[in-house]
């Protein structure tokens, strides 16, 4: 199952979706992704943050 992190759920005015296979994938693609876009460097609060942010692609969020 695909997991997914959006930059808005974390109150970044940014329509990035990244998904990849695994947990520890997705948080190096968004780390990455965060670094060049965003000039933020994530730090291990940072990651602890996204990871609660982090949902299985294509779920219902009910928003
Ligand atoms: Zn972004």
């Amino acid at each position: 199952m695909a997991l997914e992190f959006r930059c808005a759920d974390v109150g970044v005015a940014c329509s990035k979706v990244s998904r990849a296979e695994s947990e520890d994938e997705l948080i190096a693609s968004v780390a990455a992704h965060a670094k060049s876009k965003h000039g933020v460097e994530l730090n291990d609060t940072l990651i602890d943050y996204a990871r609660t942010k982090v949902r299985s692609s294509g779920q219902a969020s009910g928003e």
